[in-house]
């Protein structure tokens, strides 16, 4: 589709509001965008300008002052950030380990599929036998590999930024509503909070979706293949790898040894961020502070070719 950037389309010759009006309601690129990856989902997804702003724009809809929401221990480090910020707002959270049980009492229940740094995978059946509503952040999974509302779970998270849009060129979020009810209860909230996604983001997730199967399916036997490679390298530890997706981490013993092999690689990129076309690595200590090992290190396996990859691992973990 051809992109459309205007913020205002003409009433119809009665006067009165046709499907587009004033962008912050809805705009062309938006709307099939979100057609696009409801149909991965199975569900109603409403996009947002980053998955930060997702997760702000889905607890504060969702939940009054005094809930409180059970996150996922080890789950990507921004959600626990941004839900101690909204301490300040009510809104409370405990941590707990989501390959078991939520925890009683609470109001919202948090998991990632996988967790991002740790790579653990949540009990889904015992999340949806809770009775509060199911989040599945499945931003490192990506509709490939899971599909929680199938499951039961309530809603999908994505940071959009990562696999969906997959190019390092695109800040997006989205959530995807098994309820419809849901969803335009959080389409109200976006339009009158204004955390709305521009079209030129939209459009650029449009097209990357068409590719998406075929990246996901790349960047996962890659993955599994260095996954299996650096469990049997001598310098390497520990390695996390939930068996799908293009992510995973290891450990080599010591801060200083991960903060030299992360610097040592020629084609992974010694970057931020996962779910590009290109490779990135990068040691997490200096963000998680001590919530994750000094040693480990966090891949993104991209598109490249994997014994290319492996050669550029193996000089780099001389460095351990
Ligand atoms: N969820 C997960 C699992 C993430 O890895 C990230 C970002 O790294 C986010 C949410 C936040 O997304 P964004 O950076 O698009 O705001």
């Amino acid at each position: 589709m051809s992109l459309d950037r205007s913020t205002i389309w003409p009433y119809d010759e009665h006067g009165e509001p046709r499907e587009f009006y004033y962008q912050r309601y809805g705009h062309p690129a938006g709307a099939a965008a979100e057609r696009a990856l409801g149909r991965l989902d199975g569900g109603h997804a409403l996009l947002f300008p980053s998955g930060a702003g997702a997760t702000t724009a889905l607890v504060l809809a969702l939940l009054e002052p005094g809930a409180t929401v059970a996150l996922a221990e080890g789950a990507y480090y921004g959600t626990g950030r941004l839900f101690g910020r909204l301490r300040a707002w009510g809104l409370d959270f405990v941590e707990y380990d989501q390959t078991g049980p939520p925890p009683e009492g609470v109001q919202l229940v948090w998991t990632e599929a996988p967790s991002n740094p740790f790579l653990t995978v949540p009990d889904l059946d015992s999340a949806v036998a809770h009775p509060a509503p199911v989040v599945v952040d499945a931003t490192a999974a990506t509709p490939i590999h899971v599909r929680p509302l199938e499951q039961g779970a309530d809603f999908v998270l994505h940071s959009a930024t990562k696999f969906l849009a997959g190019h390092d060129d695109v800040l997006l979020g989205a959530v995807v509503c098994r309820r419809e009810e849901d969803a335009a209860r959080l389409h109200e909230f976006r339009t009158a909070t204004g955390i709305v996604a521009a079209p030129d983001a939209c459009w650029l997730l449009l097209r990357s979706l068409e590719t998406l199967r075929l990246r996901v399916e790349r960047q996962t036997a890659s993955a599994r293949e260095l996954a299996g490679r650096l469990g049997e390298h001598p310098n390497v530890t520990v390695v996390r790898y939930p068996g799908f997706g293009g992510l995973l981490s290891f450990d080599v013993a010591g801060g200083e040894a991960a903060r030299r092999v992360e610097t040592a690689t020629r084609v992974i990129t010694n970057a931020t961020s996962l779910g590009g076309v290109r490779s990135v690595m990068e040691t997490r200590r200096r963000w998680e502070g001590d919530r994750v090992p000094e040693g480990l290190l966090r891949l993104s396996v991209g598109l490249e070719d994997v014994e290319t990859l492996w050669s550029d691992l193996v000089t780099a973990l001389q460095q351990v």
